[in-house]
């Protein structure tokens, strides 16, 4: 069993820059947790104290039912993957991997018996009397990776580490991170800037900001019902769109253009007090709709939108355009050829919509 939680965690550099700060959280056996965030907000931060490379400030540290705040890293029993892979160029790939091994004083046939398996699963066979510089940005990735498995340890800590990979790469390697992960079921806790390595690869994401947790979620749940303004534009791409406007009765008001918000989500407003006041539109690109179909059957929530610009994606076309003078994005099939200037009709899937508070920015629930 490899649960880990973490109580009250602080971080303080130099006394009194907190990178990190009350940060509380549970993490369950088998797990995989996500931290995500833009550069600075103390993902590697907390990882690394995690892993025992940094001291922690303030708070508990459990791994298991062991309070590990002041254990050696080597003592943790977890096993950490770097972005820059830390590969020995001298050794070969059997001997980086084996290497955490003889130091640890395993006996020769075990650490045999581990590298041979971790190289059938990473699928190294052929390639362990490489040496690193003779590898691929891939390969070099999976001996890192194998280096962590051959540990068998409870926990895996992974530090952005597809970074250094292209853009294909990165996609192959984080369906192999996820089929490793379903095959090893070792708690994984894994940090990256990239929200789609997130969504795709999370049981539960941690989204923070400025060394402060903002959600804890599924990705599901963290994409369609996000806690504040900023986890909803950070997590989704494109962005969510934010509107200012008003509550006019049962309407959302952009300067003179006016869309109607359905009952439920009106009860919510008024019961919350917003009745009449200032609120903050979130609506996804894609739930902002061009079909006919959508269009007739949205005649309070449609609008007419000239467009900025029609980019093509190939399936789908993000249109660019504004509305009372605020930019949006809409995402739609590329069936229809939209031209660069032309004035469409849109309708806002306003079932989907979310509104925050101006000031707090939380979502009101
Ligand atoms: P990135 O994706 O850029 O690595 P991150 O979210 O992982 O960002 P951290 O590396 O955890 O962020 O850093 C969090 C904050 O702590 C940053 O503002 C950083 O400048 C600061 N910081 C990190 N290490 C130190 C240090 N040794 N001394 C002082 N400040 C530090």
């Amino acid at each position: 069993m490899a649960e880990i939680k973490l109580e009250h965690i602080y971080k303080k550099y130099d006394n009194k820059f907190e990178a990190v700060k009350d940060f509380n959280l549970d993490i369950r056996d088998k797990e995989f947790i996500v931290f995500v965030g833009p550069s600075g907000c103390g993902k590697s931060t907390t990882l690394r104290m995690i892993a025992g490379l940094e001291d922690i400030s303030d708070g508990g540290l459990y791994i298991g039912d062991r309070k590990v705040n002041d254990v050696a890293p080597k003592d943790r029993d977890i096993a950490m993957v770097f972005q820059n892979y830390a590969l020995y160029p001298h050794m070969n790939v059997y001997d980086n991997m084996a290497f955490g091994l003889k130091l640890r004083k395993f006996d020769k046939q075990e650490i045999e018996r581990r590298v041979k398996e971790a190289a059938r699963i990473l699928g190294l066979e052929q390639l362990l009397d490489r040496k690193p510089k003779a590898l691929s940005g891939g390969q070099r990735q999976r001996v890192a990776l194998g280096r962590a498995i051959v540990r068998d340890p409870q926990v895996f800590l992974m530090d952005e580490p597809l970074s250094n990979l292209d853009a294909k790469l990165r996609v192959q390697m984080r369906a192999e991170i996820s089929k490793l992960h379903q095959r090893l079921q070792t708690t994984t806790i894994y940090v990256t800037h990239d929200q789609t390595e997130a969504m795709t690869m999370a049981t539960r994401i941690v989204v923070m900001k400025d060394g402060v947790i903002q959600q804890v979620g599924s990705p599901k749940q963290v994409y369609d019902t996000p806690d504040n303004v900023f986890v909803g534009g950070f997590i989704g791409s494109p962005a969510m769109n934010f509107l200012n406007g008003q509550l006019e009765d049962s309407h959302f008001k952009m300067g003179n253009i006016k869309v109607k918000v359905p009952e439920g989500k009106l009860k919510t407003l008024r019961e919350n007090g917003y009745a009449n006041k200032e609120v903050v539109l979130g609506i996804r690109p894609e739930d902002i709709h061009d079909e006919p179909v959508f269009i007739e059957s949205s005649q309070e929530t449609k609008i007419t939108a000239k467009i900025d610009v029609a980019e093509l994606m190939g399936a789908e076309t993000y249109l660019y355009s504004k509305v009372a003078d605020q930019d949006f994005i809409a995402r739609v099939d590329s069936r229809t050829d939209i031209q660069n200037g032309q004035d469409v009709e849109l309708a806002f899937d306003m079932h989907k919509a979310h509104f925050f508070n101006p000031e707090s920015e939380e979502r009101i629930k």
